[in-house]
């Protein structure tokens, strides 16, 4: 079997979902399973219904604008597919009904039962599109197959119980039908035991069809995008830029963690355990061979990467009766960080001074307030942190030339700026 991932700028109108039947057509006779995301925005116009929701707000216009948005499309690619339609309708009835109700105590549960709807609207229009194009398509409900804890917006997966539910559903047993291909689930969505819906975080279905390649034992994973693979650097930043058409799982995980938005970084893990060739394809070029990450690390060093971050703070920390930093001090700067939930993305000390780059998010202020009461804090805002892996001088000199050098870190692979 096969996992596809079709991400929500792929599906985001009728030409979109139109594709996902093109790539299919070149694979035709595989099993493949597709990952779909919630249409374009749809996510970020959810959460607003969420907040605005729980602000006791009217949110009716706002998600009348998606049932609109989304039966558009359903009717531009499966015209007068009235079945289509009243299932559509069944969800957004559904969803209207959740939010005549009362917020609940946990606005992260909030959260959850009502985004996961994008990813829910977009596989009704994908599956019934499929169903007609391809003459047949299995649609499935991911909460049926990936069970997780209850951390609402960060779920983390009970892997044995879902390889059971995944076994199940994909089981043709006796008085059982036989699953039809392709069949179209979402990511970024499970359960709990309960049968509450939770999600995996932001951008988070990547790792979803990481999930199912893991549980389905899959050949392979292919996400497909509107660019020929993984890229050296961003190509709205950097001129000249080259596609890594080979590196390994190690590599990509060290991109990823350093801030490349190509892959979520949970996708690899699930990937390297069972060696599942990852692949980054183009939707628009199907013949162009793309990104390969497997466990083969011979090219990994053959091209220099880049990773931006703008819009960073870096932060300075100093005990206020200049002792000196000593892990006590250090142990309950890392609480503190790990208590307002901000990740620190570079770290350097000096005899007296802690500094840390780190995005730029809401719980900054709080966390730094807090720190005050302790410590002699400073603070530069949006700066840059650059991360070059394989770097070699000329490249290092001319990123950094004329640029206001804050800190600059080097390892044997990897040489990492603040930069202003
Ligand atoms: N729809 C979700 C998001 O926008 C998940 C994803 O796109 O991967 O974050
Ligand atoms: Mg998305």
């Amino acid at each position: 079997m096969k996992v596809f991932k079709f991400g929500g700028a792929s599906v985001k109108d009728a030409a979109g979902v139109r594709n996902v039947a093109r790539v299919l057509r070149h694979f035709q006779g595989e099993e493949i399973l597709i990952v779909v995301s919630a249409m374009g925005k749809t996510t970020n116009a959810l959460e607003r219904v969420v907040w605005d929701w729980r602000e006791g707000k009217h949110v009716g216009d706002q998600v009348e604008a998606l049932r609109r948005q989304h039966l558009a499309v359903l009717g531009e690619v499966v015209p007068g597919f009235e079945e289509a339609e009243a299932w559509l309708q069944e969800y957004f009835d559904e969803l209207g009904e959740l939010l005549s109700g009362t917020p609940t105590d946990n606005p992260d549960q909030d959260y959850d039962q009502i985004v996961s709807y994008g990813e829910l609207w977009s596989t009704q229009v994908v599956s019934a599109y499929l169903s007609e194009a391809l003459g047949a398509c299995s649609w499935m409900d991911a909460r049926d197959l990936v069970r997780t804890d209850a951390l609402y917006r960060a779920a983390r997966v009970d892997w044995e119980t879902s390889a059971e539910l995944v076994k199940e559903q994909f089981s043709s047993g006796e008085g059982q039908e036989p699953v039809s291909y392709p069949v179209v689930t979402q990511g970024f969505m499970g359960a709990t035991e309960e049968g509450l819906t939770t999600t995996l975080g932001r951008e988070g279905s990547d790792f979803s069809a990481a999930i199912f390649a893991y549980l389905l034992d899959a050949g392979s994973v292919t996400i497909w995008k509107d660019v020929p693979g993984m890229f050296n650097a961003d190509p709205n930043r950097f001129p000249d830029t080259k596609l890594l058409s080979h590196i390994s799982y190690r590599e990509a995980i060290e991109l990823s963690y350093f801030g490349a938005s190509v892959i979520h970084p949970r996708t690899l893990q699930p990937l390297q355990h069972k060696h599942i060739p990852l692949y980054v394809r183009s939707f628009v070029d199907l013949d162009a061979p793309g990104s390969t990450i497997d466990d083969r690390s011979e090219n990994d060093s053959l091209i220099p990467s880049f990773i931006v971050k703008p819009g960073q703070v870096l932060i300075s920390i100093t005990p206020r009766d200049l002792s000196f930093i000593v892990e006590e001090n250090l142990a309950h700067i890392f609480e503190v960080f790990a208590r307002h939930r901000v990740r620190i993305d570079l770290m350097q000390n000096t005899a007296l001074a802690f500094s840390v780059s780190v995005d730029n998010g809401p719980h900054v202020k709080p966390l730094i307030m807090e720190l005050r009461g302790a410590y002699e804090v400073r603070y530069n805002k949006d700066v840059e942190l650059v991360t070059v892996r394989h770097y070699d001088e000329p490249t290092l000199h001319k990123l950094t030339q004329g640029r206001e050098l804050l800190i600059e870190q080097r390892s044997r692979n990897t040489a990492r700026f603040v930069l202003k």
